[in-house]
């Protein structure tokens, strides 16, 4: 594949042999065709190589293109109705809601990393082992912190290890103090089904208090408290947590987050999917 932008002959003829084959007639030198033929053929390859490369560098400012929700000011009467209910906890997942990791170079079968470099490697030791962690950070994620924690305490609530887990919030917080209370692996309860976490272990007041995870599991002892999110394995045009930035600049208005979020259950992520998702992972 053309992987250089050299327009030298080397890489318009591996492009060519890339996109057709090798034995395809766009791929074959016309040792027999006019020098006229010859010229055209030429221009013609120069050509698509040209939309080849532009539409591939098209893609990839598309991809990461900065998108911004607008957070207008607020009137007197809204910043009032604010201060009249509590300000609200609101918990955070970390594997598949705000990061996909893989260590030591274990890929999961439904992951997207392509020939995506990690976003940063963890070296962690566990049980006295160094493990390389390669982790991928959901698309948004830093705008997405930055937006909530001016809405709500933040919470991090991960079923992982603490060592892992203490490192992730470390690199998703870069110096900005947004993830500073942290649960782990061994605050959650092991069931048969997999870890769950209690919130009420964080916030007694469960009106107040609501988890985005992936994973049901994770939160079946507080469905109404919980606002599912897809699984996210690497998908580079994920908009899952822009996607959801209208719905939490409502619900910090809200006297009681149950109200809202038992209706709202199951709406986004079909529970069977995630499910499999998790069976799967
Ligand atoms: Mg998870």
């Amino acid at each position: 594949m053309a992987a250089s932008i050299s327009l030298g002959t080397f890489a318009v003829e591996d492009f060519f042999s890339a996109r057709n084959g090798k034995n395809s007639p766009m791929s074959r030198t016309t040792n027999h065709a006019s020098p006229f033929g010859r010229f055209w053929s030429a221009l013609f390859k120069m050509w698509s190589f040209f939309v080849y490369i532009f539409h591939k560098q098209y893609k990839t400012i598309v991809e990461h293109q900065t998108v911004r929700y607008p957070i207008s000011p607020m009137g007197c009467i809204t910043a009032q109705r604010l201060l009249a209910v509590k300000h609200k906890i609101l918990v955070l997942d970390l594997d598949e809601t705000l990061i996909h990791s893989t260590h030591d170079g274990v890929i999961r079968p439904n992951a997207r990393t392509g020939n995506r470099p990690p976003d940063f490697v963890l070296k962690v030791l566990i049980e006295r082992h160094p493990v390389s962690f390669f982790v991928h950070k959901r698309p948004h994620v830093e705008f997405f912190l930055q937006t909530v924690s001016q809405w709500y305490e933040v919470v991090v609530f991960t079923a992982s290890m603490e060592i892992y887990g203490s490192a992730v919030s470390d690199k998703l917080d870069g110096g900005r103090n947004i993830l500073m209370r942290r649960y782990f692996r061994q605050h959650c309860t092991q069931e048969a089904v997999g870890y769950t976490k209690d919130l009420s272990s964080i916030s007694a007041d469960l009106s107040s208090i609501f988890i985005i995870d992936n994973s049901p599991i994770a939160y079946k002892g507080y469905v109404h408290n919980a606002l599912p999110i897809s699984s996210w394995y690497c998908d580079p045009k994920d908009t899952a947590l822009l996607d959801l930035l209208p719905f939490l600049d409502s619900m910090r208005f809200v006297r009681d987050v149950r109200t809202v979020l038992s209706r709202h259950r199951n709406i986004n992520v079909p529970l069977k999917s995630t499910v499999k998702n998790i069976e799967n992972s």
